[in-house]
């Protein structure tokens, strides 16, 4: 059985989900158990969200605009991709059906004036809802038996809305009862990615980007023997190929490399897809749907062989470098204790940590936008601290970025960080904080947000990755 994840662009318009049966049906060909799992169409997610919170700020015709925008997107991929006259006006009521229940949330929203994080998840979800619709029928008119299928009905998540937590045991048996039945009469369920509910039912998505990690949710439940990726870049590469034009795919890699580069700002991967996977050792691949004949990435255990002492180099920005410093903080005990207990109270999650050796600072790095909270929390939490003067500031640097340099063969390997740095030196970038993990997997440091594109592109340089 295969497990196919077709992204946004992968669903972009009509050409697109022609595209995609094409490739299903060549895959059937050679597996007829197949699962698809998709995004939603392209731009839609964001026009969502960005209605929701117009909503919530009084701004009512953006959500009208953002109402009219995707029926008529839907509804244009839609009698591009439907025929049958009935089939579409069953399909196109469903579409309203959504869309109205997407306008009536927002005007309840806009009454509230204010956005509670469970409505945002339903109305985030939309996307999915309508593009899994859509793409089922599409087969079904080119004569592939498919059904369609809401997530919220089969992952069982916690209630952290905006970025929940999937329970992988429930969500198998939901998985298996409903889908075996399905794959063994030879349909072909389209579920929505992105989506789950809480066990009383209620919506919740999985994060931004996250239909990659409901293709590893499934994967894994159904025990498939792959799980592809369908995407618009032709597999990992050695960076963003946005940043750097002569970047190039990365035919296999580990697990802990894709682990690491997903984690460091690799988009081309949700960082929780592999959770499910690796303990199962299901294989994932990474293609490009624009360009199917090529063989992308692998993923799996072993690393392959490469030219180069790192493999690929990410960026992440929309970061910021808090730092707890003070002279007193020398040899005290207990205050990277405080400082951690404090930011995982308040949920925050840390991108990356580095202290120095002379102790009188400790860094952090959390999203941008929960820099403040943190610094708020934090100065609670230290409190005794600043009054015996141990520490005396919590400091918060915004506007930088993680640049991480990432590949199995730097372990043990001497002289990287040197060639390293060098090549960030010579491109005129200042490197403000460094961490190195010692599974030697990656190294990663913080720069000005403005310097990280050429601190990328020197190290993809130095380190010969285009070649
Ligand atoms: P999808 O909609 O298919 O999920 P995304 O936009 O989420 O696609 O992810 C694909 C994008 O990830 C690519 O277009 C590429 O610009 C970006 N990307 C960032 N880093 C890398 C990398 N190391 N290798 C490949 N793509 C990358
Ligand atoms: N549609 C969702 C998003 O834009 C999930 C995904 O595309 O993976 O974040
Ligand atoms: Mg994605």
């Amino acid at each position: 059985m295969k497990v196919l994840k077709f992204g946004g662009t992968s669903v972009g318009d009509a050409a697109r989900i022609n595209q995609l049966i094409d490739i299903v049906a060549s895959e059937r060909e050679r597996d007829p158990k197949i699962v698809v799992v998709v995004s939603a169409m392209s731009g839609v997610t964001n026009l969502l969200l960005g209605a929701a919170h117009a909503a919530a700020n009084g701004r009512h015709s953006e959500v009208e605009a953002a109402h009219n925008a995707l029926l008529a997107k839907h509804r244009t991929a839609l009698s591009d991709l439907v025929e049958n006259d009935l089939v579409r006006e069953t399909l196109d009521g469903e579409l309203i059906r959504l869309l109205d229940r997407f306008a009536k949330l927002c005007e309840g929203i806009s009454l509230l004036g204010e956005l509670p994080p469970r409505a945002l998840d339903f109305i985030a979800g939309t996307g999915e809802r309508l593009s899994s619709r859509l793409v089922a029928a599409a087969m079904r008119n080119r004569g592939i038996e498919a059904e369609a299928f809401d997530a919220d009905k089969l992952v069982v998540t916690d209630d952290n809305f905006g970025e929940a937590t999937p329970d992988l045991a429930a969500t198998t048996v939901n998985a298996r009862a409903t889908l075996l039945p399905v794959i063994e009469k030879g349909i072909i369920p389209v579920i929505t990615g992105f989506i789950g509910a809480t066990e009383a039912g209620i919506p919740t998505t999985l994060g931004r980007g996250g239909s990659d990690f409901s293709g590893g949710i499934f994967g894994a439940a159904l025990e498939a023997d792959e799980v592809v990726i369908w995407t618009d870049a032709d597999g990992f590469m050695t960076a963003d190929p946005r940043l750097v034009p002569d970047a190039r795919t990365l035919g296999q890699i580990s697990y802990s490399e894709a682990a690491e580069l997903a984690y460091y700002g690799a988009k081309v991967l949700h960082p929780k897809t592999l959770v499910p996977l690796i303990p199962k050792q299901i294989p994932l691949y990474v293609k490009n749907s624009f360009k199917p004949e090529l063989p992308g990435t692998r993923v799996t255990t072993k690393s392959g062989a490469w030219n180069a002492d790192i493999k690929s180099v990410t960026s992440i920005k929309n970061v910021a470098l808090v730092t707890v410093s003070g002279s007193g903080m020398m040899g005290l005990p207990g205050i990277a204790a405080k400082t951690f207990v404090a930011v995982a109270a308040l949920g925050v999650n840390v991108l990356m940590i580095s202290q120095s050796s002379s102790e009188n600072n400790l860094c952090l790095m959390v999203g941008s936008d929960e820099a403040e909270k943190t610094r708020a929390a934090l100065t609670k939490a230290l409190e005794v601290e600043f009054h015996h003067q141990c520490i005396d500031t919590i400091g918060v640097r915004d506007r930088v970025a993680i640049i991480a340099a990432v590949g199995e063969a730097m372990r043990g390997c001497p002289g990287i960080a040197a060639r390293l740095f060098t090549a960030v030196a010579e491109c005129g970038a200042n490197v403000v904080a460094i961490a190195q993990g010692s599974s030697e997997l990656n190294i990663s440091f913080v720069v000005d947000e403005d310097d990280a594109g050429k601190a990328v592109a020197a190290i993809h340089s130095r380190f010969e990755l285009g070649k």
